[in-house]
């Protein structure tokens, strides 16, 4: 038995009164009582009673004290009524076969039987077959067959496709209308759902389906709705020059036609059109062409390994400071977007940034803890939402007014034509400023931990889940960082423009350019945030747990054609396993169950 007492010292002390020991107080937050050889630790924080020493004291102070602590009660049938509930509790107890079955039939354990299905994403004129070709392959190689669902193959093809331009951008049109027409920007992926269906033709086997390409946000939340954690999502990165060059030299396209299809796939200005731009940071996996495909090979076997619950694939440093930008980014009570960012020296971590407000005395607000109420509260006036109005925003909007009006009563702009110009100063630039919001940015806010900390930043690596902006790119290369990394591209960034001669768009992996000393931009690659507690944690992630040692500490075996997916689609609803787990209950189980 444990025992245990929750009172003040000054009480304890009371109650064992009528023992003759010594008390020791010196020790902080541990009260002693010394009694002939014997010895009673009182731990103040958890309230638990320990005896220790030798002879006729402690076997005194066993007998003893519990009797004073608690005289109303028999200790001795205390310690036999705890006996007899674990006898009890073990005959109702779920033998551990049992539950093992549930999970082999219908959870996260021992499944080697499971689809999965992998979306793409990637901007027009990037070469996927060069990923998709390599990831058939491999996939092959873990005893999957696979289906390649083309997401074009689900809308009307063109009547003649001659040019490769006319067909990309038939397609492209068809999207659109459908999306327009549907009033549903997700219609193309519940098309995709649809295929997956008719391919499957019968009972879930060992498939893998691959959907080419995901072009909007909503395909990609929707997907995710039908296929919960069996669904990955794989963003290609290429660069523009290299998307044009292939779209012009291996597509035959015109240097304007090319360029309008970049543009026209990467964000269209209405909410129906192709938004790849804002589709490809949501992906779980990163890949970027390099001179060679070997990166891409390797990258998706890796990739594939870890969906497969490979034991020893550990994160690189560039995955995990990602991971850490990416968490600190949630603390974030901006109104629009959450960003994160993180500076490391020599793979350590000096600095985490986030978009928030700053606070006088340093730093961003934090939400606090009222110590009397328990309430967590932001200061009045703090965090942007007490305001309840973005001041950018705000500014802008009064900008474009002061400007509607002096140009009216100028006279250089009719009444009639009042409409139109408020609509198109606000369709101007004017609506990408930011610098009238109260935010400090993520770059900005690490950036500034460390000169409160008084850690140089030269030669440090900057890593971002946005592409800086260029105000905070100037910044950047003051500071003397010397390499960024970032997921999401910001396209309203006149960074690599304005600082040409001082930034490097390191965009093709495995380049080899002598050091010119710029400071370089990379684009992220490898396992996404959003991913790597699914993958590398070994008990955390929403998956199977991962075992990789034996009783005998030898390290576990790993077979491809036997391991089983991590994070599994499971064929079944909530509603059945919990039915599956009640009859589990009732098979095994003699007694009523206790929550009944
Ligand atoms: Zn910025």
């Amino acid at each position: 038995m444990s025992l245990k007492f929750t009172g003040t010292y000054e009480e304890l002390k009371q109650k064992l009164g009528s023992l003759t020991g010594t008390w020791d107080d010196s020790q902080t937050g541990k009260k002693v009582l010394r009694f002939d050889e014997g010895v009673m630790n009182w731990y103040e924080s958890t309230g638990t009673i320990q005896f220790q020493g030798k002879g006729g004291g402690k076997a005194r102070l066993e007998a003893e004290v519990p009797k004073l602590l608690y005289p109303e009660e028999n200790t001795d049938s205390l310690i036999a009524t705890a006996v007899a509930s674990v006898n009890a509790s073990a005959t109702l107890t779920v033998t551990k076969a049992t539950v093992e079955s549930l999970e082999q039939r219908f959870l996260t354990t021992g499944i080697n039987e499971g689809e999965l299905v992998i979306g793409i994403v990637s901007a027009v004129g990037t070469e996927s077959t060069r990923v998709i070709g390599p990831l058939t392959d491999r996939l092959k190689g873990f005893g999957y067959t696979v289906e390649d669902i083309r997401v074009s193959s689900i809308l009307p093809a063109p009547a003649s496709a001659s040019r490769e331009y006319d067909r990309i951008k038939h397609y492209m049109c068809e999207g659109d209308k459908l999306r327009e027409l549907s009033k549903n920007n997700a219609i193309l992926a519940a098309g995709v759902a649809q295929q997956i269906a008719q391919k499957r033709g019968g009972a879930p086997t060992k498939k893998a389906y691959i959907v080419n390409s995901l072009k909007h946000p909503r395909e990609v939340e929707f997907l995710r709705k039908v296929y919960g954690d069996g669904f990955y999502l794989i963003g290609i990165h290429a660069d523009v020059k290299r998307r044009h060059r292939f779209l012009t030299e291996d597509k035959s396209c015109t240097q304007e036609q090319a360029h309008e299809l970049i543009k026209i796939d990467e964000d269209e200005s209405f909410d129906h059109g192709q938004k790849t731009r804002d589709t490809y940071h949501l992906a779980d996996f990163f890949l970027n062409f390099g001179n060679n495909d070997d990166p891409i090979k390797n990258g998706l076997q890796r990739f594939l390994e870890l969906i497969f619950s490979h034991p020893y694939k550990n994160p690189t440093f560039d995955e995990f400071a990602m991971f850490m930008a990416f968490n600190s980014s949630v603390r974030s009570g901006d109104l629009s977007r959450q960003v994160g960012a993180v500076i490391s020296r020599e793979r350590q971590i000096i600095a985490t940034g986030a978009n928030d407000v700053p606070q006088s005395g340093g730093g961003l607000y934090w939400a606090e803890m009222d110590p009397e109420t328990g309430k967590v509260i932001d200061r009045p006036d703090g965090k942007d939402y007490t305001r309840e109005v973005d001041s950018n925003k705000e500014t802008q909007a009064s900008i474009i007014n002061e400007i509607a009006r002096t140009l009216l009563a100028e006279g250089v702009v009719t009444s009639e034509k009042e409409l139109d110009l408020a609509r198109l100063l606000k369709e101007s630039k004017i609506s990408d400023l930011t610098e009238f919001g109260r935010i400090v940015h993520a770059e900005m806010d690490a950036l500034l931990s460390c000169s409160r900390a008084g850690i140089p930043t030269v030669g440090s690596t900057l890593y971002c889940t946005t592409f800086p902006c260029h105000n905070c790119a100037k910044h950047i290369i003051a500071s003397g960082i010397s390499r960024v990394v970032y997921v999401e591209p910001y396209p309203k960034s006149r960074a690599l423009e304005f600082h040409s001669e001082a930034i490097e768009l390191k965009s093709e992996l495995n380049t080899a350019t002598a050091d010119n000393g710029l400071v370089k931009f990379e684009p992220f690659v490898g396992v996404g945030p959003r991913r790597f507690l699914d993958l590398f944690s070994m008990s955390l992630g929403s998956g199977s747990k991962l075992r990789r040692k034996n009783n005998d500490g030898s390290t576990v075996d790993w077979d491809k054609v036997i391991a089983p997916i991590r994070t599994p689609l499971i064929p079944k609803s909530y509603l059945e396993i919990e039915a599956a787990a009640g009859g589990i209950w009732n098979e095994n189980s003699n007694a009523t169950p206790p929550f009944e």
